[in-house]
């Protein structure tokens, strides 16, 4: 398939915003304007829900939105089912008390995401380094309502985990940029510049190339054992929208062998708690482990229906480990 090809087999994949409505009044509200619950690739007024990420519709990839009131009104939410993953992995807790932050932010639609699974309650610190991207941010989130939110102009390496502020996250969200490989056409109108530090659709492997993913990795790398050291963290999630292992298993792989996740302090989340009705998993061939990549989900497009995505899960195992730092 080209890209052309490719991106007419993806759905247009509409989220709805269930901190300012439910499921059900969004369907009642598309319905009542001839939107029929039936295949969304055989009429164009077809929908139907999704049957991985929950509150995720599926439409016909002819139909636009960004003049509907649902859209307009910050109800629902333009995402690439793939990109849904991240916060339904990583899970976190509902209550008044959830701390929790999302590390790389801009444009928000995984920090919004986050903030309906809490039920717009606890506190969600949103960390953007970029300002132009931050100013996207925040009307975003103004936008979907997400009023748990602390959006921070700050780069996320450079705010301190022993800070008491930050004592009682539990749960991490890390989308650091990328390659942008696993990116499909038609949604290049979501990449705002500046979204990828180094280009995107790379998908040849020169010499340049390769310097240019290992540079990606290391950065990456960082960003997750700066999140290790969060000294209540229990769960991480990483993911990119790149195609290639070494921005993905070769990252986590990395991760897992460093210092801050050594003694046992974190492994994988099993596949029970990582998606585990998706039947696409991680490379098991680029993984020291081979039996990990049942814990990592993978997108290929095309394939899937969606953008190229990867999406791993790091768990705290030693319920003390932080007494040893
Ligand atoms: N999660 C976002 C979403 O779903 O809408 C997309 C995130 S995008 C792939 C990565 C973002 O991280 C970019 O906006 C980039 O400016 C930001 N970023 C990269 N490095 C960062 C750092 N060290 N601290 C904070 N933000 C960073």
């Amino acid at each position: 398939h080209n890209g052309d090809e490719r991106a007419a087999l993806i759905p247009r994949y509409v989220r709805v915003n269930t901190v300012k409505g439910t499921l059900e009044q969004a369907i009642d509200s598309l319905v009542s304007r001839g939107f029929v619950l039936s295949d969304p690739f055989s009429s164009r007024k077809g929908f139907c829900k999704d049957a991985h990420v929950p509150n995720l519709l599926l439409f016909s990839p002819s139909i636009s939105f960004q003049d509907d009131p649902l859209y307009t009104s910050g109800k629902i939410i333009l995402q690439d089912k793939a990109s849904c993953f991240p916060a339904v992995v990583l899970s976190p807790p509902s209550i008044n008390t959830s701390v929790v932050i999302d590390a790389t932010a801009a444009p928000g639609n995984k920090t919004s995401h986050l903030s309906a699974l809490m039920n717009n309650k606890g506190k969600l610190y949103a960390f953007e380094r970029d300002k132009k991207r931050f100013q996207t941010l925040k009307m975003m989130l103004a936008k979907a309502g997400c009023s748990n939110t602390s959006p921070i102009n700050a780069d996320f390496l450079t705010t301190d985990p022993s800070d008491p502020q930050f004592s009682p996250v539990t749960h991490i969200l890390l989308d650091p940029s990328c390659s942008g490989s696993g990116i499909v056409n038609r949604l290049d109108h979501l990449l705002e510049p500046g979204m990828f530090s180094l280009g995107t659709n790379a998908e040849d492997d020169s010499p340049k190339d390769d310097d240019r993913l290992d540079k990606l990795a290391g950065f990456q790398l960082m960003m997750i054992k700066h999140a290790m050291r969060f000294p209540n963290v229990q769960r991480i999630v990483y993911s990119t929208c790149s195609i290639h292992a070494t921005e993905n298993e070769r990252v986590v792989g990395n991760a897992l062998k460093s210092e801050e996740a050594s003694n046992g302090s974190f492994e994988l989340a099993p596949q029970s708690e990582v998606l585990p009705a998706w039947p696409r998993r991680g490379y098991s061939a680029e993984l020291d482990s081979p039996g990990d990549a049942a814990s990592l989900v993978r997108c290929l497009p095309g394939e899937d229906a969606t953008n190229g995505f990867f999406v791993s899960c790091f768990v705290r195992v030693l319920p003390n480990a932080t007494t040893k730092r």
